[in-house]
């Protein structure tokens, strides 16, 4: 087989870390090309070192002094800031992942889309930011998009058992989070440690907190929308506590073709990596005997009103969704750093999206700028209306 040049953007994360180990599982068939992270220079540096990539590059403008010395004696060149990783999304590599968390990584995305790469797709909020320009982006310029997302993967393999005419919908699982059994008054009073808690994925700070919020299966509606062209009411969302089966598409003779594997993000990654071949994963295989029951509930959209929102900013379009995942952005960090309750999260979104709303300055996206401006101006109305929020108990 011939070899295959990688790219990996936000190579130090959690879907960056999965990403290396399944090149490292098979190094023969690899050569990477470019590595990006945002501050963490000594884990970079040591993938670097591994992986002996052309380029590297970090995001935080002030550690260009600090990455050239961790990597003085390899050859290996270097750059810092936004356009030092849009450089590495540009440079000629056969496969990109784009998993730089937040709208931070659009515009790298873009840069591999651009160039009619093919791109694993992991970074959600890139695609509810740029809605469907970003996709028209990829038509043109010829880009294959995959998702990587264990749901949309999961709907990618099944879409393939039937045709857009057949389709009736598409059903995406969610966990429920930490809080999926929590009374409405629990989770309003929420810490961030019982945020940060998980019951099935290891994922990074922000993906974890929209999880417990659902806030990421909202993403996740908008994400799968934009990705397959959907209606809102072609994507449903079932809670199934096990994560076992990721995603269904349910055909007009009534057949349901769902996809199942271990909650490990290995598995997605491993089927956009080697498509459209398929490629080994990780060892471990599913034992639906050992899990012995699977099982479902509908979502609540009164304790989740994250989920609610995220439906009704894709009903109303032209930059709902990039003012719900701005806000939601603004709101994550704020809880994150004490400033809110959990509760608050989704009271703050939902406000810069009144706002929003009101402001009548709605209209279609057509440029990666269009779209950037729209989320600037939702993370400066979010953050105004910050204090407010804070101070209004529920
Ligand atoms: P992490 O927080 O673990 O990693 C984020 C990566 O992006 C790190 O390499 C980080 O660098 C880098 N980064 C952060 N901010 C910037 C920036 N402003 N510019 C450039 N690079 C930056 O996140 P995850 O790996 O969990 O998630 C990545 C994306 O994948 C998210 O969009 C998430 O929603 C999506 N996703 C994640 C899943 C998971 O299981 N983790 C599942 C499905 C989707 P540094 O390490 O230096 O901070
Ligand atoms: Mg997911």
């Amino acid at each position: 087989a011939e070899v295959r040049s990688i790219t990996v953007l936000g190579a130090t994360g959690s879907i960056g870390e999965s990403t290396m180990d399944l090149l490292r599982g098979a190094p023969e068939r690899y050569r990477v090309e470019a590595l990006t992270g945002n501050s963490n220079v000594q884990g970079l540096a040591k993938l670097a070192r591994e992986f002996k990539p052309g380029f590297v590059a970090v995001a935080d403008p002030a550690r260009l002094n600090e990455l050239r010395d961790a990597l003085v004696g390899t050859g290996i060149a270097c750059g810092a800031g936004e356009s030092a990783i849009i450089e590495a999304a540009a440079r000629p590599a056969d496969w990109v992942m784009a998993a730089v968390s937040g709208a931070a990584g659009l515009k790298p995305a873009l840069a591999a889309v651009d160039r009619g790469a093919t791109v694993a797709l992991a970074n959600k909020e890139c695609l509810v930011c740029a809605g469907d320009f970003f996709m028209q982006r990829a038509a043109q310029a010829g880009a294959c998009i995959l998702p990587a997302d264990s749901e949309h993967n999961a709907l990618f393999q099944a879409l393939s058992s039937g045709n857009r005419e057949e389709l009736v919908r598409v059903i995406i699982t969610a966990s429920g989070g930490p809080f999926r059994t929590w009374a409405a008054a629990d989770i309003e009073q929420a810490t961030l440690a019982q945020a940060l808690k998980h019951p099935n994925w290891s994922m990074g700070q922000k993906i974890t907190i929209d999880s417990a919020s659902m806030m990421n299966k909202g993403l996740e509606v908008i994400e799968a929308s934009y990705l397959f062209a959907l209606s809102p009411d072609e994507i449903d969302v079932l809670v199934h506590p096990q994560s076992i089966v990721h995603g269904m598409v349910e055909f007009s003779d009534r057949s349901v073709v769902a996809q199942l594997g271990a909650p490990d993000m290995r598995i997605p990654i491993a089927h956009c990596l080697g498509w459209p071949d398929r490629i080994a994963g990780p060892s471990a295989r599913l034992d639906l005997a050992k899990i012995g029951t699977l099982t479902f509930e509908a979502p609540d959209f009164v304790r989740f009103p994250g989920l609610r929102l995220a439906y009704d900013s894709l009903r109303t379009g032209r930059g709902a969704t990039t003012v719900y995942n701005a806000a939601n952005e603004v709101a994550v960090a704020a809880f994150a750093a004490g400033q809110i309750r959990f509760g608050a999260i989704a009271r703050l979104v939902e406000a810069t999206l009144e706002h929003w709303t009101r402001s009548g300055n709605q209209a279609p996206l057509t440029s990666a700028d269009d779209a950037i401006a729209i989320d600037h101006d939702a993370r400066k109305t979010a953050a105004g209306l910050l204090p407010q929020i804070a101070a209004k108990a529920s």
